[in-house]
């Protein structure tokens, strides 16, 4: 057996495949699979024979995240892990702590091809994919590790979701899995810097998740400057896309708006931002929402947070206009929880 089974990767029933491919019972899928997503390893699973495990051990890859490091904030409780993944690779996910429940923040790959300009994320460029048992596993092992559970997931961590599409798909409907971790879609976010295309599929396979958007700035010439990937799909051509999305999932659009200061930060980029998001959606009365971010400031990026007042404005503006907008809270600022700076900072020593 050269190539190893992934089986945090399957569902119930490719695992009762698996089994009986192997001249195994069929039953033992189903039997197994709540088992393995609640993080159980090959050897923990004693309703199986000591012969069968020993088989199942020497023939699967060991894929779930493995705790590397882990900084909990004393300011608000928030818990930054670094993971080691079976090939040596870290990635990060953050344990937020609400009092609706635990949101964990999860990486879709390790590292990033889409080059935006202010993200620490995508400084060494993509390294590959995460396999969706990479993906579960972020959740399964920050509940293990805390004994708690996690309600709510965004995909906001390190890498580009839409991306790593096949495996980002398969991961959601794992997670959702009423024997696996029965994780409502709709208490899941995905993030992204707006993969147009890929946005017109997940409308068409149609789960109700949020979509959210990484819209940054007004103008197209202002966004291929921090984000390449406008210059492939530009704004109205995202917009559209987000229109689609509306009209077949009825889901409510979330955008994000990182405040760069003297970039995208003045009281006119709020009032475009605001027309503009009005005039693509407006027609159609989606709901939306915007998300400001204040920039994280990455040392290699140079980009520098605005004053207070400049956020306050700039959100005053929008909400003014009739943009619901609010700023986001900023949790585990001394556990370097803003996405990839723990990661490099780790591969830098
Ligand atoms: N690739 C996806 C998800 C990962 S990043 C995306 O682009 O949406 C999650 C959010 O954090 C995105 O909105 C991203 O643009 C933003 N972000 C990245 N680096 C940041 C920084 N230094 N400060 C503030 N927000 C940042």
């Amino acid at each position: 057996m050269n190539e190893k089974i992934d089986l945090y990767s399957m569902n119930d029933v490719e695992l009762s495949e698996f089994f009986t491919s192997i001249g195994e019972a069929k039953f033992r899928g189903k039997q197994i699979f709540p088992r393995l997503q609640a993080g159980d390893g090959v050897e923990d699973l004693t309703n199986l024979s000591k012969p069968l495990r020993e088989k199942l051990a020497a023939m699967t890859l060991d894929t779930l995240p493995k705790v590397e490091l882990k900084l909990i904030s004393k300011i608000d409780g928030t818990v930054k892990y670094l993971f080691k993944l079976h090939d040596g690779s870290v990635i990060e996910s953050v344990l937020m702590r609400y009092k609706h429940g635990n949101t964990l923040c999860i990486s879709s790959q390790v590292g990033c091809l889409m080059g935006c300009k202010f993200c620490a994320s995508t400084i060494g460029g993509k390294v590959r994919d995460l396999l969706p048992s990479e993906l579960v596993g972020q959740i399964i092992a920050a509940s293990r590790d805390t004994g708690e559970r996690v309600s709510n997931i965004v995909m906001m961590g390190i890498g580009e979701p839409l991306d790593n599409f096949d495996n980002v798909i398969k991961f959601l409907r794992l997670v959702n899995h009423p024997d696996g971790l029965n994780i409502g879609y709709r208490h899941i976010s995905l993030s992204t810097c707006g993969i147009v295309p890929k946005i017109y599929e997940l409308a068409e396979i149609d789960l109700p998740i949020t979509l959210s958007i990484s819209l940054h700035a007004t103008t197209d010439e202002k966004r291929c400057a921090i984000m390449p990937i406008n210059k492939k799909w530009n704004i109205e051509s995202l917009l559209t896309a987000c229109a689609d999305y509306y009209e077949k999932t009825q889901r409510r659009i979330s955008f994000e708006y990182t405040l760069i200061s003297g970039k995208n930060d003045t009281v006119e980029d709020a009032r475009e931002l605001a027309r503009l998001l009005k005039r693509a959606f407006n027609k159609i009365s989606a709901p939306i929402h915007v998300n400001l971010i204040r920039v994280n400031e990455v040392a290699e990026t140079g980009f520098r947070e605005g004053s207070e007042e400049s956020v306050k404005r700039f959100s005053d503006t929008l909400n003014a206009m009739g943009v619901v907008a609010t700023v986001r809270r900023r949790l585990g600022r001394d556990v370097n929880a803003a996405c990839g700076q723990l990661r490099r900072n780790v591969e830098a020593r």
